[in-house]
């Protein structure tokens, strides 16, 4: 008797089950990533070992979750705070090609697997810096995202002075915000933020063993 097959996709068939509209290049991009991230892990350990199998679900996907909530506007900046190997902000950078996406983190090497992917698949809407975000202080943004980084009251407190007052770019539904992604029980964590985020869960949007528990935080200036 042979095992039944998994019905879970893995790769980029995973990411069609839940996101329709792939360009070619989008597409092109999404299925580089598997192969480029799995080289790279070896050299640079961006990813623990036994999520690498699961990149799209666990990362991936995971990332995209914002982008099934906030709908950038072309010609938005946003940044990604403690994006260690890229996440959220590279799929997302190739979701929103038309929008700008500023990955900061305070370890170097793990930006180094950042650049040398992005330029491979020709991703040109995406730039780097080595930086803690508590220390960037001339620049800011439409948005912030971050995932799995620090404690909300901290996230926030880096956040906030990096967010313009009003929205830079036409277009965008949301007000300027944090949308960090977050597991667990956060009420607590929540609670002595001192803000008021929606929560809301990604089991709702991803009905997958993967996203119990985990849940994006919208946070507005
Ligand atoms: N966001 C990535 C992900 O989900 O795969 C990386 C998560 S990793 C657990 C946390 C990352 O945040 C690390 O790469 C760390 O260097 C970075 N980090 C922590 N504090 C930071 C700060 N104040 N400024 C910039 N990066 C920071």
């Amino acid at each position: 008797m042979t095992a039944a097959p998994d019905p879970t996709p893995s790769g980029v068939e995973l990411l069609q089950q839940y996101f329709t509209a792939f360009t070619p290049v989008q597409l092109a991009q999404f299925e580089q990533l598997g192969p480029l991230y799995a080289e790279w892990n070896e050299k640079i350990n961006v990813i623990s070992r036994k999520d690498i199998d699961a990149l799209y679900e666990r990362h991936i996907l995971h990332s995209l979750s914002i982008a099934a909530v906030g709908n950038f506007a072309k010609g938005s900046a946003i940044i990604d705070i403690g994006t260690g190997g890229g996440f959220p902000g590279l799929p997302l950078a190739i979701f929103f090609p038309e929008v700008t996406f500023h990955l900061v983190d305070s370890i170097a090497k793990k930006l180094k697997v950042v650049d040398a992917i992005a330029k491979t698949i020709g991703l040109t809407n995406l730039t780097t810096q080595h930086t803690r975000a508590e220390e960037i202080n001339n620049k800011k943004f439409d948005f912030a995202v971050s995932r799995a980084v620090a404690p909300l009251k901290e996230l926030w407190g880096w956040s906030k002075p990096l967010l313009q007052h009003k929205n830079r770019t036409a277009g965008n539904e949301l007000a300027p915000a944090l949308l960090c992604l977050k597991g667990g029980d956060l009420a607590a964590e929540i609670q002595v933020s001192g803000t008021k985020p929606k929560q809301l869960s990604l089991s709702a949007l991803f009905p997958l063993p993967f996203f119990e528990k985990k849940f994006l935080l919208y946070v507005p200036r």
